[in-house]
């Protein structure tokens, strides 16, 4: 469930506010979105592989942490912006796709003679 938007790191792009599938992003004034309805996350992690900027935390979790880390810690412990890096996205980086070697299309394809 998403649990925090970095000020410090937002940009205010709103990537976040525009992929996030059940709108649980608001606008905001000073360009960092609230996060407005969090009960409606399905924890889908799509907000945060979409930051350019890693000002997104996602916890693996259905519900809302008892305590939320603060953005300190989530530095700290390498959490925030933790799932985009994982799967490659941002400069620099090596997506899972490159170096997937899940022969994903044998096992679509009907077998070759
Ligand atoms: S994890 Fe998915 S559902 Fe939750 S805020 Fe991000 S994009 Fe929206
Ligand atoms: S995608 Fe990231 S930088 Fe853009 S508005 Fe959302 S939190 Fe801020």
């Amino acid at each position: 469930m998403i649990e925090l938007v970095s000020s410090e790191r937002c940009v205010g792009c709103t990537l976040c506010v525009k992929v996030c599938p059940t709108n649980v992003f608001d606008k905001n004034v000073d360009g960092v979105p609230i996060i407005a309805r969090q009960e409606d996350c399905q924890t889908c992690f799509i907000c945060e592989a979409y930051c350019p900027v890693d000002a997104l935390y996602v916890a693996p979790f259905e519900n809302p942490l008892d305590a939320v880390p603060s953005e300190e810690e989530l530095i700290q412990t390498k959490l925030l912006g933790s799932w985009r890096e994982t799967i490659g996205w941002g400069k620099g980086r090596t997506t899972l796709a490159e170096v997937d070697t899940t022969p994903f299309i044998d096992l679509i394809l009907p077998p070759r003679r």
